[in-house]
């Protein structure tokens, strides 16, 4: 009998299903999108009922695609979207308010009264190794208890339990109010703003500035060891699950990003520039956060930089869905194709202020640049090279931090397929960019944290055996003509400045 492992991949935009070969193939995939909320300008949440119902779905589909039985699986590994809270009732199982979503910027407020208590924006950084911004958990967790009726009365008694999407999912696979598992990896809660980097423990005075109580946190566990079994009725029943990464994580991980000085740039509705550092936390100095990268059971935690950009891929929907400029997503290539270049015109969609390498809450998007003369096909472009010139930023902050600049960069995500942006992000790198065979990394990461664990995969020997590459990229810009590009793209991101105050 063959056996596999299954990985469920929790987006920002669906929640997949994939199962996986030994030869780290993908065998089956079910796949489903849920509804992105914005109940007002800045504010983004999903409903994480549907994501539970559509998490049991996809898992039951892609069996099915895969005529596969619940015995052929040997392991579950859980990736997820990162940040995105929930709060709901121990008791009941019941979320106390919608998901908040990782670009939601709600609590920009909450952020600057903390900042207010000393410090600054980097009040945390030391302990975390992050800055102080709306992207990451903990305010959000604030927000909750703040403004839901009785949440804070609830949680301090206990009865509320705090997650982000793989806790939830973990705690009602393992039986939710019957005796469902509350835990979480390093990689999740490095990105709560609650985590000391180093003991791998939540911080109770920072837990104490933001009125968190401890009782409400996940046990922190390894990213791969087994947590459980499932315990729902239906697919999967019985299965060990046995690997937790965040999703950036576990797309540097199904990269084999697994020596210091690999890196690789997932291109979804963000992107995310992870550089493995080994077992050293290096504190950035260029507006890179720090954070951890894998731990793999008892072994000693691996750490990553990360250049975290909020809006690449989601300016490609919002053309869709806002605009209706195009009907799918890969249809942006074909506009920008009509045109030699981007016509003077520049796109930068600082649609939940600006991340790495600046996190600035202030700004907001701007279309730079315009004249009579930029159509379609000009602006198609703008918002394809917006992506290469942020992923630029982050990676020339990731050379000056590291002090040893990158030679090539793997890819992967949605946007890798589009052609265009690949040529124009080495271009503007000036380094070949490479595709793996596989670039579903995210769920294939996840699967190699849960095979691990079990034995189905030996070691990480196995998992840079099994990478291979589909394409390359090389840079074809002069220097000269790169370099003037890149300064106005530069100018125009100083426009999206002291925006909202
Ligand atoms: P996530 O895991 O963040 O939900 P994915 O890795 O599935 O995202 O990538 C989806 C994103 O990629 C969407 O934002 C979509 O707009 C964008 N995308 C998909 N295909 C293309 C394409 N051919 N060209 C440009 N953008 C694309």
């Amino acid at each position: 009998m063959t056996s596999y492992v299954a990985a469920i991949d929790q987006g920002t935009t669906s929640t997949r299903c994939m199962v996986f070969s030994h030869d780290g193939k993908v065998v089956s995939v079910d796949q489903k999108e849920h509804e992105q909320i914005f109940p007002r300008a800045g504010w983004v949440e999903h409903d994480a009922e549907e994501i539970w119902r559509n998490t049991r779905e996809v898992t039951a589909g892609a069996l099915a695609k895969g005529d596969l039985d619940d015995k052929d699986i040997v392991a579950i590994g859980i990736t997820n979207q990162r940040e995105t809270s929930l709060v709901w009732d121990r008791r009941t199982g019941k979320p106390v308010y919608n998901a908040i979503v990782w670009q939601d910027t709600r609590t920009d407020r909450i952020c600057a009264e903390l900042e207010a208590l000393g410090g600054g924006q980097d009040r945390y950084k030391a302990t975390t190794g992050l800055p102080l911004a709306t992207y990451f958990s903990g305010p959000k967790i604030r927000w909750i208890l703040d403004n839901v009726d009785g949440a804070r009365e609830r949680a301090e008694a206990g009865d509320l339990l705090f997650g982000n999407m793989d806790t939830w999912l973990l705690w009602n696979m393992t039986g939710g109010p019957e005796g469902g598992v509350h835990v979480t990896d390093p990689t999740n809660a490095s990105r709560t703003l609650l985590m000391d980097l180093s003991t791998l423990s939540w911080d109770e005075s920072i837990a104490a500035d933001m009125k968190i109580p401890l009782s409400m946190l996940p046990e922190i566990r390894s990213s791969s060891e087994e947590y459980g079994k499932v315990r729902q009725r239906g697919a999967l029943a019985g299965v060990p699950i046995a690997g937790i990464l965040g999703d950036q994580q576990a797309a540097t991980f199904g990269q084999a990003c697994l020596s210091v000085g690999e890196a690789k740039n997932t291109y979804g509705t963000g992107n995310f520039v992870l550089l493995n550092t080994g077992t050293e936390q290096v504190a950035s100095q260029n507006g890179l956060l720090t954070t951890v990268c894998y731990k793999i059971g008892d072994k000693a935690p691996v750490y990553a930089l990360e250049g975290s950009i909020a809006v690449t891929g989601s300016l490609v929907q919002w053309l869709r869905d806002n605009l209706g400029m195009i009907a799918t997503a890969p249809e942006i290539e074909t506009h920008a194709r009509k045109v030699e270049d981007n016509g003077g015109c520049y796109f930068v969609p600082a649609f939940s202020g600006l991340f790495a390498p600046y996190w600035r809450a202030d700004a907001r998007g701007a279309i730079v640049g315009l004249t009579r003369f930029v159509n379609k096909g000009h602006l198609a472009r703008a918002v394809l090279e917006a992506t290469a010139f942020q992923s630029r930023e982050v990676i020339d902050a990731m050379n000056a931090d590291s002090g040893v600049p990158l030679k090539s960069l793997k890819v992967d995500g949605g946007m890798v397929g589009n052609e265009l942006l690949m040529q124009f992000q080495a271009d503007i790198l000036g380094v070949p960019v490479i595709r793996p065979v596989v670039a579903e990394t995210t769920a294939l990461g996840a699967a190699y944290a849960a095979g691990l664990a079990v034995g189905f995969w030996a070691g990480e020997d196995d998992i840079r055996r099994n990478w291979a590459k589909d394409k390359e990229w090389a840079p074809s810009m002069d220097d000269a003509a790169r370099e003037k590009t890149y300064a106005q793209w530069k100018k125009a991101v100083t426009r999206t400045f002291d925006w909202v105050s």
